[in-house]
């Protein structure tokens, strides 16, 4: 197979997985035991605190492991708008339209809660209306929650700019707005430092940087506001109740330390493949067309629409020769719908459903690329026939 889905999900690194075997054997104390063997799982906990804190530039007391990407955005957008509306601060949330459903669904929760929600645009490239950002600003905005990297077009966002803006805005206006970013398709390919980005929470999955599935992890800045979604016992500093995930979490550890490492050099390499593999399919496809930057994005996401097709057919014939990509995020598969995020971009929605997004991972080779070059055009014609036959019956 050649894998070209790594926006997903990515294999589990070797060493990650060897890191977590201990844990589903004679390491299985619960973390908060009294005796040896829970106290060994604290540990294990505490030293996968602290090795994620230093990737981020965070402080070990502000880091929250979850069940994943998903849980941490919900727990940021919810625990903190719910507890500044109970600080008396207001009622007013600012996200984008092209957030991931994790977070634009947990806006809409918010709606139904009484929270009023602007979903701010953005433009042809993806990227957000810095301009109608500032205009949504109003006393009484609690949070705004902007994605640091799209997940189907790879857009960029500036972050830091919100963060300094908003800043600015808290001067002048003595209104503070605090700031979550959902950084999920960001390690590996970006520094994440969550000084330098300014945000009071951040969002991360593991499975999207080698790690294993179903664990997360949740920055919160010390002192920020915030209510906690799960309740029970007193588990990471009574910020998320239940018991730790130990293997997950220390192979999160793991992980995130390899994708901080060297970030750059793999970013430049892999961005390479990408441009030659959109550049070869721009060039053998008639007609195909990219989405989304080509600067400005993160170096492994390439999406393009392709004349004629509809994406889950060209996904499928890509499939039975052997190459996994997506037709558009994974977590909207089951539904037959065009990308919201493509829609908000502005492109037209026969162009939205014919597209695909293949997104390398750091193991990604140039053999790969020649491969899947030599065998997408031929995939497309064959489609694209299929598809205008079905039309012609159909209209009969
Ligand atoms: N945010 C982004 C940008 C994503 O790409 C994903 C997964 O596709 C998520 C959030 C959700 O992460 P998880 O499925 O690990 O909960």
């Amino acid at each position: 197979m050649i894998y070209l889905d790594h926006a997903a999900t990515t294999p589990v690194l070797p060493v990650v997985r060897e890191a977590m075997l201990p844990f589903f054997g004679e390491r299985f104390g619960n973390p908060s035991g009294l005796y040896a063997a829970g106290r060994d799982a604290q540990a294990a906990v505490d030293g996968a605190r602290a090795i994620v804190a230093n990737c981020l530039n965070a402080r070990p007391a502000e880091i929250v492991f979850t069940s994943g990407g998903t849980e941490s955005i919900n727990s940021a957008i919810l625990g903190i708008a719910y507890a500044m509306r109970r600080a008396g601060a207001g009622h007013h949330v600012i996200t984008t339209a092209i957030e991931h459903h994790a977070g634009l669904h947990a806006a809409q929760f918010l709606e139904e809660l009484g929270f009023e929600v602007t979903y701010v645009g953005c433009d042809s490239k993806g990227k957000l209306d810095l301009a109608e950002f500032e205009a949504s600003l109003r006393p009484g905005t609690v949070l705004a929650s902007v994605m640091l990297a799209n997940n189907e077009v790879g857009a960029i966002q500036p972050v830091a700019e919100l963060s300094r803006l908003l800043r600015r805005y808290a001067t002048a206006s003595g209104h503070r707005v605090l700031l979550h970013t959902d950084a999920v398709q960001a390690p590996g390919w970006l520094e994440i430092d969550v000084e330098a980005l300014g945000v009071d929470a951040l969002s991360l999955s593991a499975h999207k940087f080698g790690g294993p599935k179903g664990t997360g992890v949740f920055y919160l800045r010390r002192a920020t506001p915030f209510r906690q979604l799960l309740h029970g016992g007193g588990q990471e500093s009574q910020k998320r109740a239940g018991t730790e995930n130990v293997a997950g979490i220390a192979g999160t550890a793991v992980a995130l330390e390899l994708a901080s490492t060297a970030t750059l050099v793999r970013s430049e390499r892999v961005r390479l493949l990408r441009d030659r593999l959109r550049d070869g399919i721009l060039t053998a496809v008639p007609g195909a067309l990219g989405n989304g930057c080509q600067v400005d994005c993160l170096p492994n996401n390439l999406n393009v629409s392709f004349p004629g097709i509809e994406s889950d057919q060209l996904v499928a014939a890509l499939d039975s020769r052997g190459i996994a990509a997506s037709s558009g995020s994974a977590c909207s598969n089951s539904t037959w719908e065009p990308s919201h995020v493509l829609m908000a971009m502005g492109v037209p929605i026969r162009r939205a459903v014919a597209s695909l997004r293949f997104s390398l991972g750091s193991g990604t080779t140039e053999a790969e690329v020649a491969a899947v070059l030599a065998i997408i055009p031929d995939e497309v014609r064959r489609v694209a026939a299929m598809s205008s036959e079905i039309r012609v019956v159909s209209s009969e």
